[in-house]
């Protein structure tokens, strides 16, 4: 993850705290496993957000781009999909197995982190039939958010997000921005259409647009549960109202969709995406990144309270980084948010590219504040938007099989390692071997490196487990994925 915007956040914690904050630690700095990611496409050395997830979430690197599909598609081909073999992300993967499937963000549900879950498209623009081209529409393909009625999306427990505008249809005014209509063009109301599947499937199913709503659903009385907390994305955690018509933070959304997604005895899986890091980012407004990593780090922490932690995978990673860059001479406990003077101050943080590009001579930053949420840190290139960035991003893991995160990997493994951790993938051979006692008992000590990457990626598993809390977790493995958009 980008190492420089983990760093800051660290830094600033501290800062805010009243310390120097170089000294101090992020809840996932912690864990026991840390390694490194390789975030390229298949047709992109940057990448974007849809194929990275598609390559974690599904297991195979895809083109720039596309969402739920593998690299025979490229962005945009509608009829490429019909012929390409199908690939099974972790969502289908962990139903078919009989356990309980969610995710939570701060982003629309329909966009590019949580969207290959449920659905496969060839754009990841294509997030309601507005936004369909009529060339796309004439060859079959469907919008993302009609997926979440198909036949992985309708069977994920838990839904939490913004994103109402791509659900609602444009006959129908926005429940909290009475100025603003839905965008479907069908006339579908895919929130209606939700409720009523689970009513028919006799579920208890329970539906949520601000706190107040979020704060009325009892957890062991839902089976389902959708929350579609704004018309677009979520507010920044900064912006973000704590009324009755405001929104639930990231970490009480990840809070309630365990208790919700716990009653299942097989265990759970939940991808939890800190989508605003990236928005922030691209806005080339440090402050704002970095107080939406601390709010993941609280959901990482609700988390942690709440689970077994000897049967629970807790894996956090990012799906690319930000060109966000520390750079001075700065002296211990120095504001990270502040200035560094040389002949002249500038601030320590910077972007490689982005809208905070200032013209030659350097700018006189005397007497400039610049720690406020919409300060525009400096940027080199000057451009519209920071871009993304193409270095490897961290990944950090806890739990069953963490261990297996222990180099420099391609980013589809870690969709690998979950499925292998959960006993879902192919093989499951090392499960069967696990649950039989004599094995057990003659493989107690198996170290990490009988297990390599290569062996597990080609499904010839051999190995075991390393340590004695697996031979029980195995049966209800939990698998917490955090996405923190760097
Ligand atoms: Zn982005």
């Amino acid at each position: 993850m980008g190492p420089g915007t983990v760093t800051a956040a660290r830094i600033h914690k501290g800062q805010l705290q009243g310390r120097p904050g170089e000294e101090g630690s992020l809840a996932f700095d912690r864990f026991p496993n840390v390694a490194l990611s390789k975030t390229y496409n298949v047709d992109h050395q940057v990448t974007d957000s849809a194929a990275t997830a598609t390559a974690f979430l599904c297991g195979v690197k895809a083109n720039y781009g596309t969402l739920g599909v593998g690299p025979k598609v490229k962005r945009g081909d509608c009829n490429a999909i019909k012929t390409e073999s199908n690939i099974t992300c972790f969502a289908e993967l962990a139903q078919r197995a009989g356990k309980a499937t969610g995710f939570v963000t701060t982003s629309r549900v329909t966009h590019a982190t949580p969207a290959p879950l449920y659905a496969r498209t060839a754009d990841r623009m294509w997030e309601g039939d507005s936004e369909l081209p009529e060339e796309a529409k004439e060859g079959g393909c469907v919008d993302i958010a009609a997926q979440l009625l198909g036949p992985v999306g309708s069977n994920l427990n838990v839904v939490m997000g913004g994103g109402r505008k791509f659900l609602l249809p444009n006959t129908e005014p926005d429940p909290e921005q009475s100025q603003s209509r839905g965008l479907r063009e069908d006339g579908r109301n895919l929130v209606v259409e939700w409720m009523r599947d689970k009513e028919t499937r006799r579920f208890q199913a329970k539906y949520a647009y601000d706190q107040s709503s979020f704060d009325s659903i009892e957890p062991s009385e839902t089976d389902y549960m959708l929350g579609l907390f704004e018309y677009s994305h979520m507010k920044y955690e900064s912006e973000r109202s704590m009324e009755e018509n405001g929104e639930p933070s990231l970490a009480e959304m990840v809070q309630k969709a365990i208790q919700v997604m716990q009653a299942n005895e097989k265990g759970f899986f939940l991808l939890v995406e800190g989508a605003r890091i990236d928005h922030a980012h691209h806005s080339s407004t440090a402050r704002r990144a970095l107080e939406e990593v601390l709010s993941m780090e609280k959901a990482v922490l609700a988390a942690m309270q709440q689970v077994n932690l000897d049967e629970t995978l807790i894996v956090v990673t990012a799906d690319h980084s930000h060109p966000l860059t520390i750079s001075s001479y700065a002296t211990r406990g120095n504001p990270i948010l502040g200035e560094y003077v040389d002949f002249m101050p500038y601030t320590t943080l910077s972007y490689a590219n982005g809208p905070g590009y200032r013209s030659s001579p350097r700018p006189n930053l005397t007497n400039v504040i610049t720690d406020t949420y919409v300060y525009q840190q400096a940027s080199a290139v000057p451009s519209r938007i920071v871009s993304h960035d193409g270095t490897d991003v961290g990944i950090y893991a806890t739990g069953p099989m963490a261990h297996l995160f222990h180099s420099t990997h391609e980013q589809h493994y870690i969709y690998h390692v979950m499925s292998y951790a959960s006993c879902l993938d192919v093989s499951g051979k090392h499960c069967q071997r696990l649950r039989d006692p004599a094995f057990y008992r003659s493989h107690s000590t198996l170290d990490a490196a009988s297990i390599n990457e290569r062996t597990l990626l080609y499904g010839e598993v051999h190995a075991g487990a390393h340590k004695v809390q697996l031979w029980v977790a195995l049966h209800s493995i939990i698998i917490i994925l955090f996405i923190l958009k760097l």
